[in-house]
């Protein structure tokens, strides 16, 4: 067996009612909290209004930064760090999707150190330290593992290119993982983040960084995705499995944050860079199949163990065979899901699709792929993902 280390810091509070413990969270690190959400509308003004109250009846002082968008900017970063710092913010809490704790995150960075959060991205040799700000983490979607990872994604505008912190200091200290939040998501939402949960157990499943506990939460995400996803989809009230979404979330988040990602997220952080009205999770779903195909020769072990997660028949073909129609598995698990989408409807041109490939090489995630890739092929990969085929194209 390999060796490996496991790390993860953050105390994870997990069960529906659990936001109730806000309060008494937050004021462990301080009396006066930035809370960081994106603006009020009509599913989440209750929950925001609930959390300050229980920040308030606990004590505890709040200035609202309510000014976060999805595929959050430097600009979003700056204006959150400048309320941090002018309130004298002695926590920062993120309550929401990935984009509202990792804003959370960054702004902690921008809020106690020279510079801007844009200064401390991962590969910098100036580095976010202790003075960074704890943070909470509260999460809304089901999701993106920020809860429990040590990153924070943030794209530059002027740059046009999405990054990111990753740091250990970045852990939140708590995090609250209540299902109950998670009901008012549309199902749109619901499958876009529910196939991120899935992108990053796979992506962590085949990378060669993965360990055996990595595999073992890696398994368990996806057996939970395959089986809750498409029920929750449907049925965005069944809080079992809500339940069970935020549950394999959390295992996958715990993943990346050991094992890593792959090419799909390497893509997918280019695609957020260069087109931020792409959801995150629908950008992954649009690269999948090609990636699926291109890669499938080159893990087939570990391919055809994820397609009998998601079809038992597979468990009497043969290892090569079953890989190969995993690629399948995965388009019919997207359609049920209603994520069977290409590069046009997303509105990316296809004269741009060199610029894309390229910028999707920036990152490292794509040398941690079982398959090494270059530019050319991953171009040809973007230009597959432009177009659909319902039968098997393997
Ligand atoms: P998001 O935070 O961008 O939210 C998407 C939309 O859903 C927003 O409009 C939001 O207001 C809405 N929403 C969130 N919760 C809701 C709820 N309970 N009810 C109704 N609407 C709700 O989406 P996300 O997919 O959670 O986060 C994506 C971001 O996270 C991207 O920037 C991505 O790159 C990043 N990310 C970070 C990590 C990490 O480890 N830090 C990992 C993966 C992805």
């Amino acid at each position: 067996m390999k060796n490996f280390i496991y790390y993860q810091p953050t105390e994870i509070r997990f069960g529906r009612g659990r936001i109730n413990e806000i309060g008494e969270a937050v004021a462990r690190f301080g009396k006066r909290c930035l809370l960081v959400t994106v603006p009020e509308f009509a599913a989440m003004a209750p929950l925001f209004k609930k959390v300050i109250n229980l920040l308030e009846s606990s004590g505890i002082q709040v200035a609202h930064f309510d000014q976060v968008i999805p595929n959050p900017t430097t600009e979003v970063v700056r204006a959150g760090a400048k309320i941090a710092k002018n309130f004298q913010a002695d926590v920062v809490l993120g309550l929401g999707g990935g984009s509202s704790m990792d804003t959370a995150k960054a702004i902690a960075v921008e809020a106690t150190h020279e510079g801007t959060c844009w200064d401390y991205l991962f590969f910098r040799n100036t580095q976010p330290t202790g003075k960074t700000l704890p943070i909470i983490a509260v999460t809304t979607t089901s999701g993106t593992g920020s809860h429990v990872t040590q990153v924070a994604v943030v794209t530059n505008p002027a740059e046009k290119y999405k990054s990111a912190l990753y740091n250990s200091i970045l852990y939140p200290r708590v995090s609250i993982v209540d299902p109950d939040l998670m009901r008012t998501m549309p199902p749109h939402i619901t499958a876009s983040t529910g196939f991120d949960v899935f992108a990053h157990a796979f992506e962590s499943y085949i990378n060669p960084k993965g360990s055996p506990y990595t595999d073992l939460m890696a398994i368990e995400a996806m057996q939970i995705v395959a089986k809750y996803l498409p029920t929750v989809v449907k049925d965005g009230e069944d809080m079992e499995a809500r339940t069970w979404m935020a549950w394999a979330d959390t295992l996958a988040g715990l993943c990346i944050a050991n094992a890593g990602v792959t090419l799909p997220h390497g893509i997918g952080m280019a695609m957020g860079g260069l087109y931020p009205h792409v959801a995150h999770g629908e950008g992954l779903a649009c690269v999948y199949p090609a990636i699926m195909r291109y890669t499938y020769k080159s893990a087939v072990e570990r391919f055809a163990t994820v397609g009998r997660i998601f079809d038992r028949k597979l468990k009497k073909v043969e290892d090569k065979e079953a890989a190969k129609k995993t690629c399948n598995v995965v388009d019919t698990f997207l359609k049920d899901i209603g994520l069977w989408t290409k590069l046009e409807d997303l509105k990316i041109p296809k004269k741009e699709l060199k610029a894309l490939a390229k910028a999707s090489l920036v990152l490292p995630d794509y040398k941690s792929h079982p398959k090494i890739t270059n530019l050319d092929e991953v171009h040809e990969l973007l230009l597959k993902s432009c177009r659909r085929q319902s039968k098997d194209n393997t």
